[in-house]
């Protein structure tokens, strides 16, 4: 991590065109919509099938606002999604978990925070089930289990009344495309992947007593090369060898190439102890929303970036990588989070930073130095980059963690069985 947080000079505000999937009702943080260009209007178009579209009048109705904000309740959330009715809430206000994640030393360096909200968990958390589907919420907390995969919120779930309200803003830009990647309309197909080995040169990345970011980055990275190229991907490295890359020639590179996805690879490491550990991965804040690891929501959420086109993309090429990586590779799940990293915000491509494990920590800085982890977690994103273009090419749902999981049991059964 560190320095890719880091940012060339700040974006101008460019023209306050509002990314709103057709048939949603404004957001309440989001400002007043002008009248699109033609290139966001032909995007909006393409998404004119997400969000709630089938639903929306209902939706609409039962939007309630508080503080501000437009939330829906839980049960219209479950109607919409095709979950049973959640059972009605006892009023138990008790505290039953409190989360605070960690953040790196650099990254809360560039949005001038070093610690996140504290969350506390204000009721029993909620499992709504529906054939493959699974959500969980907890009011209080900014946080989702969809299909068994953390999901970082924009707003805690709110507990009113005895009723769960889950923010609109949740509901259209994070919970409809993940829980329904197949109705994303308009992803461009994957001929080109363009693999970011984090860090560089005299940019070391983070440093251990087990080796540098930046070398571990690019050992995946030319790892994953061959897996992608043997599955008939173009491949194309923002770096080949030891050598810094400014951050804004890395998502230029895939702006420069059509029909490619940009994937940033890094390690992790905590300033706050040893203990941290585990995956998580980055896609860009969708406008509106704000950074994962930010305390709280400011007017820097509302700036319109380049990233933004490609939002929904970009979250749903996380998922994909997400699920794969902590299906194949057994390791803490800290989530699927957003961030404005230059990297992901400048990138017009389907952007994600995957996050490889924590070198601070002892047993995975040792577990990321060994050259046969590095190339499971390697083989772990080239699936989930299948996944994503299987998506965009066929609308076919990329596996989810539970089926990674039980392909593995499968084939070391195969395995056992055979003598
Ligand atoms: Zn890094």
């Amino acid at each position: 991590m560190d320095a890719h947080a880091t940012a060339g000079p700040r974006l101008a505000r460019r023209s306050s065109a509002a990314f709103v999937p057709a048939g949603t009702p404004p957001a309440s943080i989001l400002p007043v919509v002008k009248p699109l260009p033609a290139k966001l209007r032909r995007l909006v178009r393409a998404f004119a099938c997400l969000a709630l579209a089938a639903h929306a009048p209902a939706a609409e109705r039962k939007l309630q606002r508080f503080d501000g904000r437009e939330y829906l309740p839980l049960d219209a959330v479950a109607a919409t999604f095709g979950f049973p009715k959640p059972a009605p809430l006892g009023r138990t206000s008790a505290a039953t978990s409190t989360l605070t994640p960690v953040i790196g030393a650099a990254h809360a360096a560039e949005f001038g925070s070093t610690t996140v909200a504290r969350l506390t968990a204000t009721a029993a958390t909620i499992a709504l089930e529906n054939g493959p589907l699974r959500l969980e919420v907890t009011p209080g907390l900014s946080e989702a289990s969809i299909n068994g995969v953390r999901q970082w919120l924009a707003f805690p779930v709110r507990l009113e009344d005895g009723r769960a309200f889950v923010s609109q803003l949740d509901v259209t830009k994070i919970l409809e495309p993940r829980l329904r990647p197949e109705r994303i309309a308009g992803l461009a197909p994957v001929r080109t992947v363009v693999l970011d080995p984090g860090h560089g040169g005299h940019d070391r990345g983070a440093i251990s007593r087990f080796g540098f970011e930046k070398d571990f980055a690019l050992d995946i990275a030319l790892r994953l090369r061959p897996l992608l190229e043997k599955a008939g991907y173009k491949v194309v490295l923002t770096r080949m060898d030891d050598t810094f890359v400014p951050l804004e020639e890395r998502p230029a590179i895939a702006n420069r190439i059509p029909d490619s996805i940009f994937v940033s690879i890094h390690c992790n490491s905590s300033s706050t102890g040893a203990e941290a550990r585990g995956f998580e991965i980055f896609s860009i804040a969708p406008r509106g929303v704000a950074p994962t690891n930010d305390a709280s929501p400011s007017d820097r959420d509302l700036l319109d970036q380049p990233g933004h086109i490609a939002e929904i993309a970009s979250g749903a090429l996380a998922g994909s990588i997400y699920h794969a990586l902590l299906g194949q590779v057994p390791m803490v799940d800290r989530g699927l989070k957003h961030a404005r990293f230059a990297v992901l915000r400048r990138c017009e491509r389907p952007a994600v930073l995957v996050e490889c494990g924590f070198v601070s920590n002892p047993t995975e800085g040792s577990l990321i130095s060994a050259g046969p982890w590095r190339e499971r977690i390697a083989a772990a994103v080239a699936a989930g980059v299948q996944g994503y273009a299987t998506l965009a090419a066929e609308k076919i749902r990329p596996p989810t963690l539970t089926d990674y999981r039980a392909a593995t049991r499968r084939s070391e059964s195969a395995a056992s069985a055979t003598p």
